[in-house]
């Protein structure tokens, strides 16, 4: 046999795995299931089929606060968990991060299941980033510490990072694993314990991965998952006196929402992930089927339902005319089809609500003038499926220029030049993410540099790294997640002076 031949077949797709029952469906405290107190449960479906997959346990009140218990106890002085070396929390978090290895077709199968993403983007997206983003924090467990205080006289200070306390964190559906990891693997690496709701839509994954937790042997009452509605559950673990932070990712509304309910109760810490209305702003000199390719992904990714959106693309005025036309020639390759098809690269969106609000925008777009170059219309007799939709010759004050969609609409818009269009990509009340495409690497700089966004991408869209911290400015969010910078987000510091009978003499 000759060496070549092993590189001749690329390796095989993941498949789904068949799953005929859903092992988790109850509300999961202390690692142990419980069924809601209140005796009520909520179907979860499918939005591919519209066919129900299971019940789900719901929790209300009653069963939050039996959580916020679990969590408290298990996080409190003397408690296993707070007295475990840090280094081995990093490995509990590694252990559930090769359980999420062991499982990922499963998990995959399931996300794919809950929220109508194609299978092999909830295997190679939203696996990937959730078991990097475990490994990632895993690492710091034991690198997570304060500074000593050159202060006068004979004191010593210095800072110590301790955990908060119980960390709420309440989820939205587009990526329920991902955002389920963003949340806990920075909580627990800085030895917080977690409460955590899954969107009604979606909760799944977060049920298994909860089972995972268990087997991994984190400590009963470290995380708790409740399984519940936004006003009930949601908005108990906001307005909790003994929850110490809240993390949220959803809404610009219920992200308002929540932390009036935080500073109304104990004032809890809060970070907030909102909305978008992302810019993608093209120069004459880019690579323009990179713009093309970078910033239709960027659109269409997950149905459109990502707060990173790229849902404003200024073109300028020389490349604009090919820049659609590639465009609208890109988009006649997205297969649309059962999510669980190795081809299919579009699905449906969540639900009835979000399909029809974002069917009423394109209609707006329509009628305030926008071109409407391609798609525009649910794709016929497959309930929430929508056409990937491009619209160009978009003005700043049409509603698809200035509402978030939450879709899979693409609007382009002309610019000439360059700071107009810094001025016009920043007037938005978000300020999430944003995009530059050009070769000058000097205006690479100077144009990140004036955008009002809290990640800008350079010749690339949806570069997001576990590393790399995440999160808006205005109204698109308070505090960042992932990398270094969320520990500052889960830790209280403790400064510590103590006075010394006489100054040290070095
Ligand atoms: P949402 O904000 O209503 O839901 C997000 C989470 O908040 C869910 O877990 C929900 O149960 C919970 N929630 C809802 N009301 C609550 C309340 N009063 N108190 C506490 N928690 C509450 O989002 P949605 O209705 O699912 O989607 C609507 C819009 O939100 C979308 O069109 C989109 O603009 C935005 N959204 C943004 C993201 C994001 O990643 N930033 C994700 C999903 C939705």
């Amino acid at each position: 046999e000759n060496g070549d031949s092993r590189n001749t077949s690329p390796p095989p797709l993941p498949q789904p795995v068949k799953i005929t029952e859903i092992k988790h469906t109850k509300i999961f405290i202390n690692n142990e299931w419980h069924t809601s107190s209140k005796g009520k449960q909520f179907p979860t479906i499918n939005p591919a089929t519209g066919v129900k997959i299971c019940d789900i346990e719901e929790a209300d009140k009653a069963d939050v606060d039996e959580a916020v218990k679990a969590a408290k106890a298990a996080g409190q002085r003397g408690s296993v968990w707070r007295r475990m070396d840090a280094s081995s929390r990093g490995r509990l978090l590694n252990r559930l991060a090769d359980l999420l290895e062991r499982e990922r077709a499963v998990l995959a199968t399931l996300e794919s299941k809950d929220t109508g993403k194609p299978f092999l983007h909830a295997f190679f997206v939203d696996l990937d980033g959730s078991i990097k983003t475990l490994r990632y924090y895993a690492g710091w467990t034991d690198k997570i510490h304060g500074k000593t205080m050159p202060v006068d006289e004979n004191f010593v200070c210095f800072t110590k990072h301790e955990p908060i306390g119980v960390c709420g964190a309440i989820i939205p559906w587009n990526f329920p694993l991902l955002m389920l990891m963003w949340k806990i693997a920075p909580a627990l690496a800085c030895g917080n314990t977690v409460v955590l709701k899954p969107a009604e839509q979606t909760p799944l994954t977060a049920l298994h991965v909860a089972a995972l937790i268990k087997e991994a042997g984190f400590p009963p009452g470290v995380v708790n998952v409740v399984p519940g509605f936004g006003p009930t559950a949601g908005a108990a673990i906001a307005g909790h006196m003994n929850i110490d932070k809240l993390a949220f990712t959803g809404s610009t509304e219920v992200g308002q929402l929540v932390k009036a309910a935080a500073a109304s109760s104990n004032l809890k810490r809060v970070t907030l992930e909102l909305g978008g209305k992302n810019p993608c702003i093209v120069f004459a000199d880019s690579d323009l089927q990179l713009a093309v390719e970078e910033t239709q992904k960027g659109a269409f990714f997950n149905q459109g339902q990502a707060c990173t959106a790229a849902s404003r693309v200024y073109v300028q005025e020389p490349v604009y005319e090919e820049f659609v036309r590639l465009s609208v020639e890109r988009a006649k390759n997205i297969v649309i089809g059962d999510p669980m098809e190795p081809r299919t690269s579009h699905g449906p969106q969540i639900d009835q609500h979000q399909f029809e609000k974002i069917l009423a925008l394109v209609d707006s777009g329509k009628k305030e003038g926008a071109k409407l170059e391609f798609g525009g219309c649910a794709v016929e007799d497959r309930g929430l499926f929508i056409h990937p939709t491009i619209f160009s010759d978009v003005k700043d004050h049409m509603r698809i220029a200035k509402e978030e969609i939450f879709g899979p609409v693409q609007c382009i818009m002309k610019f000439e030049c360059q700071q107009d269009v810094i001025d016009r990509a920043n007037s938005s009340q978000f300020g999430l993410t944003a995009a530059v495409f050009t070769r000058d690497v000097q205006r690479a700089m100077s144009v990140s540099a004036a955008l009002e966004a809290g990640t800008v991408w350079v010749n690339c869209y949806n570069a997001l790294h576990a590393q790399t911290p995440f999160g808006g400015y205005k109204m698109s969010g308070n505090g960042r997640e992932l990398g270094e910078y969320a520990l500052a987000e889960y830790t209280e510091v403790k400064a510590i002076t103590i006075k010394l009978s006489e100054q040290l003499r070095l």
